[in-house]
């Protein structure tokens, strides 16, 4: 029987029964990539996860609505009062590389294009909203004035600050105390004299004439702090309590800390249901950097060879909540998986289309089977995304002795949750196969090849088989005869 769809809550630190504000529509917003560089490997892991995440709540029926930001305005690299900014590090590593002038503005639209261009591969369903930052100032300028409006926030000569001694539980998602808080902001930074509280944090930066994305504002020309943006677009798009936000486990005690008290703070609401975090990627048991040239991208994969979906499989292979070690080994373990498992799913395709073709009557789709398997893997994903025992379903599935009719329908059923696009190269029967000379060529080698063994003409059979090879294809010796499928 279906059961309910659990999620570990990260406000609450516990798995918690997933309901809804409105059955009709799902509220979600993922925190997106910041544009001055290519996604890295575990930055592609979290957004598999937002995808994974996606995915299942649509396979479950809800109507979801997506917003995703692009962090496109510049900001200063640590949470403090002073730090480098990440999009004029970026700027100037590109006017080296490319040898001509390169704005921000450029370097964020590049950057946004890559990230688009790497969701494609990737299979990233298309956020519904995917907003940028920068598109966004006044809803962000209009929040702050209700903070200051309201006593949560003061202005200095530098910047304007959240007072978080004045918002009660400001540390409830990451359960921190507030002291601890106060040393990690101390080591940081250079601290502004005039900050009433060290954790105070940033909403409005002033004072940084030299930064090149500047806007008006009560306060004077500057530009937003980040945390700011996310709960500007949220709740502009999706209202003021929205049901799902996510990000990596970096962000609980920083950035969705302050999310929360900001936009409680601005609206007396709980301004999130469900806090859902993915934990990190590490890189040969080591913290990723670019430093140590581990940030590997989706091009450094795929420049090796490996597909964008090989990698999509390795990622789903673990636990979301699970720390998770990048080895080149381990993705090429991932990419034999992955091409034997669509390898297999290719053979059943192709079984059922012969047999269509040859005009036999089909197979029996095994029902009662089909919806063994089909609630198994669901209720694999209905306990907080278990992707590692939803995949060792389908592998249960493609070896079992079922009829390939009952696979493939149980593939049909399931193919939209992983995203792994199992399904969609057409089979050699296939009327979208596209070079037709060769199919019409393979297909008759096939029934000759089928007749040759009939007739216990070895030779002959063997002759086709090689002849099929040639032609980019692999057969397979079945019940059903001759199985020819495209090589991966
Ligand atoms: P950024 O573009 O830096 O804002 O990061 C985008 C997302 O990637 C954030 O939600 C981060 O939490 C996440 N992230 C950053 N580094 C890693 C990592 N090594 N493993 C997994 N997720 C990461
Ligand atoms: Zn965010």
């Amino acid at each position: 029987m279906i059961k309910e769809l659990s999620l570990f809550n990260t406000l609450g630190k516990k798995k918690m029964p997933f309901v809804p504000i409105n059955k009709e529509k799902v509220t979600f917003y993922s925190c997106g990539p910041t544009v001055y560089d290519y996604a890295h490997i575990g930055n592609l892991r979290y957004f598999t996860f937002v995808d994974t995440l996606r995915r299942t709540l649509e396979f479950l029926g809800y109507n979801v609505e997506h917003v995703m930001n692009i962090t496109d305005v510049g900001h200063l690299s640590d949470d403090g009062d002073l730090g480098e900014d990440k999009m004029l590090r970026g700027v100037e590593r590109e006017k080296k590389k490319q040898g001509k002038e390169f704005t921000v503005w450029d370097l964020a639209q590049f950057y946004t294009d890559a990230f688009i261009a790497d969701s494609q591969k990737m299979n990233f369903l298309p956020p519904h909203q995917l907003t940028k930052a920068t598109q966004h100032i006044q809803g962000m300028i209009d929040l702050i004035q209700s903070l200051v409006d309201q006593g949560y926030a003061y202005k200095t000569s530098k910047a304007v600050y959240f007072d978080v001694t004045k918002f009660a539980d400001y540390t409830k998602l990451s359960g921190q105390k507030l002291d601890e808080k106060h040393v990690g902001v101390r080591d940081e930074v250079v601290v502004d004299e005039e900050k009433h509280h060290p954790a105070d944090f940033r909403l409005w930066q002033l004072d940084q004439p030299d930064h090149a994305m500047q806007w008006d504002s009560p306060w004077g020309k500057g530009f937003p702090g980040w945390h700011i943006e996310c709960s500007a677009m949220a709740m502009e798009y999706l209202g003021e309590t929205l049901d799902i936000h996510t990000g990596g486990i970096d962000h609980i005690p920083v950035h969705h800390t302050n999310e929360i008290a900001q936009s409680e703070a601005s609206t007396g609401k709980q301004f999130a249901n469900y806090w859902l975090h993915s934990d990190f990627l590490r890189v040969d048991d080591e913290k990723m950097a670019k430093s140590k040239g581990n940030a590997y991208n989706l091009s450094d994969i795929m420049a090796k060879g490996f597909s964008a979906l090989a990698l999509r499989f390795f990622y789903l292979s673990a636990h979301y909540r699970t720390t998770l070690n990048f080895t080149w080994e381990a993705l090429e373990g991932a990419q034999s998986a992955y091409e034997n498992l669509w390898t297999q799913v290719m053979t059943a395709r192709t079984l059922v289309a012969k047999t269509s073709y040859s005009g036999q009557k089909a197979e029996i789709i095994d029902e009662a089977r089909l919806t063994e398997y089909v609630h198994k893997f669901t209720d694999a994903m209905l306990d907080d995304l278990n992707t590692p025992l939803a995949i060792a379903v389908l592998w249960e599935v493609i070896k079992s002795e079922s009829t390939p009719a009952t696979k493939i329908a149980f593939f049909e059923k399931v193919e939209s949750v992983m995203g792994l696009s199992l399904l969609s190269a057409p089979t050699l029967y296939d009327d979208s196969f596209l070079d037709k000379a060769t199919q019409t060529e393979v297909i008759e080698m096939v029934i000759q090849r089928d007749e040759a063994k009939a007739q216990k003409d070895y030779e002959l059979s063997d002759t086709l088989r090689e002849s099929i090879t040639k032609k980019g294809f692999i057969a397979i010796d079945t019940v059903a005869g001759t199985i020819a499928i495209p090589s991966f």
